[in-house]
């Protein structure tokens, strides 16, 4: 592996296995900008004249999505850019992110809006937890629908996560092992998951990158991480997929970009199949929230609690 960054010669920060190539700071983190602006651009995620929301948790894959977001939208004069944290309500944990997020926000110039459990749902994941041991789906789906909902109310036109190259990759495979083939039209940097008025569709800007190059990135730019991990994290299927595709990586280079590029051949034609079955989009009895069947699952969950 070479110390020097292959550009310039100064130290280098990174090596890429995947690539053969080393980088110095600022010439990896100009490039790491430069491929995200690509995956945008390719993609179509943005136009010049939309508000964008950004669910911002505090860790630090969204705070680079939002300090990347504020940097590039300086040059887009009628885009605008607001974030959303949802407090889920988890003493000693989300207190800290959400000062962090506010912090950031402040720097950026961007308007943070929080929003609670405790005020949509009138419980929180502490509550839930209490009696309930099922704190990763419960709130999955609790924060998907307050997301969903009040980036609509905020008059977004999209929604945009955080989410990396790992956690997408980390989805194709658990799909494939759960036999979840329908859940996979949601994957890539623009779901397909429905169009309607009700929903904002999501952009995942950052999906063909490595975690661990958002995570030097933002170390790069001095933003502040979120380090305690949440209290109620499972030992899940995620992580034992997690470790596989690591271990993969190391011992074959390139691996995940090559399992991501090979589903994203599939993508088209899960979309094609997928879609046309699932039109029945409706609004919830409950709540009025979009939902495929009578009742939405954020309701029925909350129905158990
Ligand atoms: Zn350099
Ligand atoms: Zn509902």
């Amino acid at each position: 592996m070479s110390t020097e960054c292959w550009k310039c010669g100064k130290k280098a920060v990174i090596h890429r296995k995947y690539e053969g190539k080393s980088w110095c700071s600022d010439h990896f983190a100009e490039q790491f900008e430069s491929l995200i602006k690509e995956t945008i651009n390719k993609e179509d995620l943005f136009n010049s004249n939309e508000k964008i929301c950004v669910a911002l948790s505090g860790g630090m894959d969204s705070s680079a999505l939002l300090f990347f977001l504020s940097k590039l939208f300086k040059n887009w004069r009628n885009a605008e850019l607001v974030a959303l944290t949802v407090d889920e309500g988890i003493k000693g944990y989300r207190d800290e992110s959400i000062e962090i997020a506010r912090e950031l926000c402040d720097d950026l110039g961007v308007k943070l809006h929080v929003s609670s459990f405790e005020d949509a749902f009138g419980k929180t994941l502490d509550d839930i937890m209490k009696d309930k041991k099922h704190g990763c789906t419960y709130c999955g789906v609790l924060r998907r629908w307050l997301l969903n909902k009040k980036s609509r109310e905020l008059g977004a036109d999209k929604l945009a996560t955080a989410h990396n190259l790992d956690d997408e990759l980390q989805s194709i495979f658990m799909n494939y092992l759960k036999g979840d083939m329908k859940r996979m039209v949601r994957l890539g940097a623009k779901p397909a998951i429905v169009e309607d008025e009700k929903f904002v569709p999501r952009v995942k800007p950052f999906r063909n990158t490595p975690e661990k190059e958002i995570a030097l990135y933002g170390r790069i730019r001095n933003l502040e991480l979120h380090q305690t991990e949440c209290p109620y994290v499972e030992n899940s299927l995620r992580f034992d997929v997690r470790d596989f595709l690591n271990e993969m990586e190391t011992k074959r280079p390139s691996t995940k970009f090559t399992a991501l590029r090979a589903f994203d051949k599939l993508l088209p034609s899960l979309r094609k199949k997928y879609s046309s079955e699932d039109v029945s989009v409706d609004n919830c009895d409950e709540c009025g929230e979009i939902t495929s069947g009578r009742v939405c699952k954020t309701c029925k969950l909350l129905e158990k609690i």
